[in-house]
């Protein structure tokens, strides 16, 4: 049931932009906010693999289609890439040897999906947006998960590239399970997750966080990715907000849902993933050893982006252009 489209898409014409502010009201029923359009729509993503991200969600955008479309159709091309072994196929298997993934979307009314441990899916994001859209419930696990995708017609697929087959062979020889930051600067990448978050040209805000998590972790390890309100959140009033690193600083610091509600209480979005960052270092005394990113968007495209050290980039798609920028870090 899900269309496997090819992913061909381009931006296409950036837009002219009214030199005049357009000041509308959010279109959707679930917000009377008063949003400042002029540089919508904006889409950000996490890491060098939110280029590709971008430009689909853009596209998607542009063919007329939801801000929830945009940030689900977005993150396929990670998910489907079997080079990218961090994200849905071709992702690094946990110790033994299984491929697990984790994913969470969230959209404009409030609502949410998310799928955790789930094996043979290539899209795993699609499988949560189901969950989201289609029971009364938020998240699905493991061989529940599988079941509800094969039963809504996803095809199982093995998703063991042998690449990664060939670097768990490695790692098991010597790897010592204790995750390392910047892993994804290494050749041996063994995570980073894409984390995409949009906001239309009316201010109506989604997101899509999709991982294959740790590479090697323990089996059954769930991250932060798919737990909403750790590794994404959305209010349409305000914001949104998304992870990618450790995933259990962040779970552990609520860190999406407290970026939001920053921002609620007056922080710009740079501001807030800051102090984020912050809680992390205060409350977390084994932060030294790890990395962690987060991006934010607000009602207005304003973004935000801070990790904990140097190595964190991600992808902004803003008046037009799309570019990877450096995140700011705590550490230098
Ligand atoms: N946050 C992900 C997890 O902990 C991994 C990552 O972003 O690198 O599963």
């Amino acid at each position: 049931m899900i269309d496997r489209r090819k992913f061909i898409g381009r931006i296409t014409a950036a837009g002219a932009l009214s030199l005049v502010p357009r000041i509308v009201k959010s279109e959707t029923i679930f917000s009377s906010a008063t949003v400042d359009t002029n540089s919508l729509p904006v889409i950000i993503s996490t890491w060098n693999h939110g280029l590709d991200a971008n430009e689909e969600a853009i596209r998607v955008l542009n063919d007329g289609n939801s801000i929830v479309d945009a940030v689900e159709q977005g993150v396929w091309i990670p998910e489907a890439d079997p080079k990218n072994m961090s994200v849905g196929l071709g992702g690094f298997p946990d110790r033994e040897g299984i491929v697990t993934l984790d994913a969470s979307i969230m959209g404009p009314d409030g609502n949410a999906g998310s799928v955790c441990f789930l094996e043979n899916i290539v899209h795993p994001i699609s499988v949560a947006r189901l969950v989201m859209d289609k029971t009364p419930h938020v998240m699905l696990s493991g061989s529940g998960a599988l079941q509800f995708a094969l039963e809504n017609g996803f095809k199982k697929e093995n998703l063991l590239t042998p690449e990664a087959k060939k670097a768990w062979k490695k790692a098991l020889l010597k790897h010592d399970y204790e995750p390392h930051p910047n892993w994804e600067n290494e050749p041996n990448k063994f995570h980073d997750t894409i984390g995409l978050l949009g906001v239309d040209k009316n201010g109506n805000i989604a997101g899509a966080c999709t991982t294959s998590g740790m590479g090697f972790k323990i089996r059954g390890r769930v991250g932060d990715s798919p737990i909403i309100g750790a590794g994404l959140f959305v209010d349409n009033e305000i914001g949104a907000a998304t992870a990618t690193g450790m995933g259990e600083l962040v779970i552990k610091t609520v860190g999406s849902f407290l970026v939001v509600e920053l921002m609620r209480n007056g922080r710009s979005p740079q501001e807030a993933v800051e102090e984020a960052v912050m809680r992390i270092v205060n409350k977390v005394p084994e932060h030294q050893k790890y990395q962690i990113g987060y991006i934010a968007v607000n009602k207005n495209g304003e973004t935000g982006a801070y990790c904990l050290k140097p190595g964190f980039n991600y992808a902004l798609y803003k008046n037009g252009t799309n570019s990877l920028i450096d995140s700011k870090s705590y550490y230098k």
